[in-house]
């Protein structure tokens, strides 16, 4: 019988068997651990943010904040520090390794006790149900993410063990992830590749970094963070990211397509979508400059978004009102739920992986008692 089995060797289960040191074991159905750790921040990993607030994050603000009030950004970055582990700030405030293989060569290094090529079925009790048998701990720890990203080895057995437990999981939904588009906004296709600033507002957020056509629709920073944020209906996109359209028409004997600082390419299409005629600035019509007020004010009801396959996280999870501090199941107290699995997740920024390491560290203030 085992003190702690933590199930899943990602983020969030490699940090606790790392703080705990002994009387633990991972359980992990991939051939190496940490796979989604190696491709994160394009093989660098955005650990995490020098900005860090509840509002960062979809989930309950209470429950975030009670969470960072145990282990946040500077408790992170003095982990990282004081274990030789480097990383630099990119974009103003976000946390990168030269390469992912920093972190995964120090959790290789310290954290033994793993059990690869072994699936996890579910849990009786204290008993873990797996493909190489059962396996029987005082606490079991969930830390087998979410759904997004299969191919790295994320599945629902999660999800599916809080629920057995009597736990409510609030709908998941693929989030920092791009958007399908409807008829009306089929030229997007045509742009594949075309990257800008924009500002993209959903609902109350407002997002301002680059968007990227792409021959599904749209995606690019701002466009994933929005994902996050969107529940069907309508975004908004000021493709001048703040700057009136009628700040850069100022000299009437110019083009419109000379005069704005976005690709040509888009300019064209976009005119071309809005009926108005490339032309001198002084021909213009007061119809058209009326249509040309959609540069700073695009509205779009995406359709869907890419998928599951192509989210970097997975919005909802296990319900935090039935999680205590700890992050302890308040159904069954042997049980505990860490990291993307539970109802958190956070925007763009290294602020999946700081929940990863933060919720984990809760779970271990309670089991090294
Ligand atoms: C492409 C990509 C890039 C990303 N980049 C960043 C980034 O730069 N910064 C950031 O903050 N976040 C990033 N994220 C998000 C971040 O990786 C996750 O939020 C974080 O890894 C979640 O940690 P976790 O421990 O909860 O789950 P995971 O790290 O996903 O770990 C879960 C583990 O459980 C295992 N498992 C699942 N089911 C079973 C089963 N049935 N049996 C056995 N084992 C199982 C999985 O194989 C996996 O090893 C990225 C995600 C993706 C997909």
């Amino acid at each position: 019988m085992y003190d702690t089995i933590i199930l899943g060797a990602g983020a969030s289960g490699l940090f606790l068997g790392d703080l705990l040191k002994k009387n633990y074991l991972i359980i992990e159905h991939n051939t190496e651990i940490g796979k989604k750790i190696k491709v994160s921040g394009g093989g660098k990993c955005n650990i995490t943010n020098k900005v860090l607030s509840p509002k960062n994050y979809d989930g309950d603000n209470k429950f975030i904040r009670k969470t960072f009030e145990k282990f946040n950004n500077k408790d992170l970055l003095n982990f990282l520090k004081r274990n030789n582990l480097k990383v630099f700030k990119k974009k103003k405030n976000q946390y990168f390794f030269e390469s992912s293989e920093v972190l995964l060569n120090y959790f290789k290094k310290n954290v033994k006790n793993v059990l690869l090529n072994t699936q996890i079925l579910g849990i009786e009790k204290n008993k873990i149900l797996t493909s190489k048998g059962e396996f029987k701990a005082k606490n079991i720890v969930v830390a087998t993410g979410g759904v997004s990203f299969k191919k790295l080895g994320a599945s629902n057995i999660g999800y599916k063990i809080a629920e057995n437990l009597g736990h409510n999981i609030k709908i998941l939904k693929p989030a920092l992830v791009g958007f399908t588009v409807q008829k009306q906004e089929e030229w997007f296709k045509k742009l594949s590749g075309i990257s800008f600033l924009a500002d993209i507002k959903v609902g109350e957020y407002s997002y301002k970094d680059n968007v990227l056509f792409s021959h599904r629709g749209i995606t690019g920073p701002a466009i994933l963070n929005a994902s996050l944020r969107w529940n069907r209906g309508k975004i908004v996109i000021d493709f001048l990211a703040g700057k009136n359209m009628f700040y850069f028409l100022k000299n009437p004997n110019k083009q419109i397509s000379t005069q704005l600082p976005l690709p040509k390419r888009f300019v064209k299409e976009f005119l071309d979508v809005l009926g108005v005629v490339d032309k001198k600035i002084k021909f213009l019509t007061k119809e058209e400059k009326e249509k040309l007020k959609l540069f700073n004010n695009y509205e779009f009801a995406p359709a869907g978004t890419f998928g599951f396959e192509k989210a970097e996280v997975t919005k909802g999870g296990v319900n935090t009102d039935e999680i205590d501090e700890f992050m302890r199941s308040k159904f069954s107290p042997n049980i505990f739920f860490i990291g993307e699995v539970l109802d958190v997740t956070g925007e763009l920024g290294g602020y999946n992986f700081q929940w990863a390491f933060s919720s984990a560290f809760s779970a271990f203030l309670f089991l090294s008692r």
